[in-house]
């Protein structure tokens, strides 16, 4: 994190080569806003499957719970560091 990865070794379009600019103060270059698009757009496509799986495991019961994603999101990252992920 403290050393700064060389130009030639970075492959722009990733998700690390866009934080790497953010990282920098640097303007995202085009590939690399586009590599961030599609991350951004998976992990919100992720996160609803999740719900969804969620969803179905809670409303098994009685209970019927409805989640909100900002529970969903917590309860995902609860999970997350509890299995050390
Ligand atoms: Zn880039």
């Amino acid at each position: 994190m403290t050393e700064r990865i060389p130009e030639h070794r970075v492959k722009h379009g990733t998700e690390n080569a866009y934080r790497r600019h953010i990282r920098w103060s640097e303007t995202p270059c085009e590939k690399c806003k586009k590599g961030h698009r599609l991350y951004t757009k998976e992990r919100r496509a992720k996160l609803r499957r999740q719900k969804g799986v969620l969803q179905q495991i809670l409303s098994a019961g009685e209970g019927r719970l409805k989640l909100t994603d900002a529970e969903t999101r917590e309860i995902l990252e609860t999970i997350r560091k509890e299995l050390g992920l």
